[in-house]
């Protein structure tokens, strides 16, 4: 037992030298590695190609394992194997945009799956080996995977098998976008009332427009002496409405033949206008009052082009939805 000691120790010392000499190797070449890998950085990020410029993107280790000596991640280890938000892949390389979200598909394989590219953007080569053809960025030769054909998994029978680390995933920017509308249709709190609440509505203001006179003011309207009409503008989400359909509800919501006023509000600050804010608006709207003509109303909405909308009296907002009651001169009445 006692004569054990001094061989494990010399064991012991032995080892230690291996493993301190190990480490200090490890160190000369992980320096090594990292001064090339800083060189290869420099060097790497813009490449002159035949068409111009290419800027390429510094890479990790792993990265350069896939991207550049073609290797493959682990399946079911990437970062999209089962992302499908709505966006754009692109090379991790140099960021050419490589393939849409709608071509991605649950393929099962552990890798994401495409069944088509973005034209142009992958180029493809069959192996040495006659067996599997690669696909790589057609602008930077990044590797990405492979391409299978035949499989039946989609329409098109195609599946791009894509390495994650080779893509960066650019998702598309949320379209918060509104659109405005303005309608006026006699009294501005009964046109409110029915647009408030429609589908796809975000925002109305009731104001006056057509006329002349900065900032008028309830009273000076009621005068006659601004040329200005009651108006509502509405503010509406495209995605959830469009212009047609609130034009339509306008036109259900009022008597649009009625050519003095509306109901028994009489004068020419609550005619029927449509103040359309682009072509696309004029010509909607020329559609449907030729399909109410059709339909035998004789219609007297006139067309305008919109000028700028001034937003009335606060006590005029929301006035049903503040006061209570329902409008004594709208009703909605089907006409489409
Ligand atoms: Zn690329």
């Amino acid at each position: 037992m006692n004569q054990s000691n001094p061989i494990n120790i010399n064991k012991l010392n032995t080892s230690r030298f291996f493993i301190v000499m190990i480490l200090l190797m490890n160190l000369g070449y992980n320096t090594q590695c990292q001064n090339a890998q800083k060189k290869s950085e420099v060097n790497s990020k813009t490449v002159i190609k035949q068409n111009g410029t290419m800027k390429l993107y510094p890479l990790t280790k792993e990265e350069t394992y896939v991207i550049v000596n073609k290797g493959t991640e682990r399946p079911y280890t990437g970062e999209y194997t089962d992302v499908f938000k709505k966006g754009t892949y692109l090379c991790k390389q140099c960021h050419s945009p490589l393939y849409k979200s709608d071509s991605k598909f649950h393929s099962g394989c552990g890798w994401p799956s495409f069944d088509d590219e973005i034209k142009g953007a992958v180029k493809k080569t069959l192996d040495a080996d006659g067996q599997r053809t690669e696909i790589t960025c057609a602008n930077c030769d990044g590797h990405l995977g492979h391409v299978f054909y035949g499989e039946g998994l989609t329409d098109k029978d195609t599946r791009h098998c894509v390495n994650s680390i080779s893509m960066i995933f650019e998702e598309d920017a949320v379209k918060t976008s509104t659109a405005k509308a303005i309608f006026a249709g006699g009294c501005f709190w009964g046109v409110e009332y029915y647009f408030q609440h429609a589908k796809g509505v975000i925002s109305t203001s009731v104001g006056y427009t057509g006329g002349f006179k900065k900032n008028p003011t309830y009273k000076e309207v009621c005068s006659h002496t601004t040329g200005h009409i009651e108006a509502m503008e509405v503010t509406y989400d495209p995605s959830q409405t469009s212009y047609e359909e609130l034009a339509k509800l306008f036109f259900e919501i009022h008597d649009p033949t009625q050519s003095n006023g509306q109901g028994n509000d009489i004068g020419p600050q609550y005619l029927s206008v449509i103040f359309y804010l682009d072509d696309n608006q004029k010509s909607i709207s020329e559609k449907l009052i030729s399909q109410l003509q059709l339909k035998g109303y004789k219609v007297a909405t006139q067309l305008k082009k919109a000028s700028k909308f001034w937003p009335a009296e606060d006590y005029h907002q929301q006035y049903y939805e503040k006061e209570g009651g329902v409008p004594y001169c709208h009703k909605r009445v089907s006409r489409f």
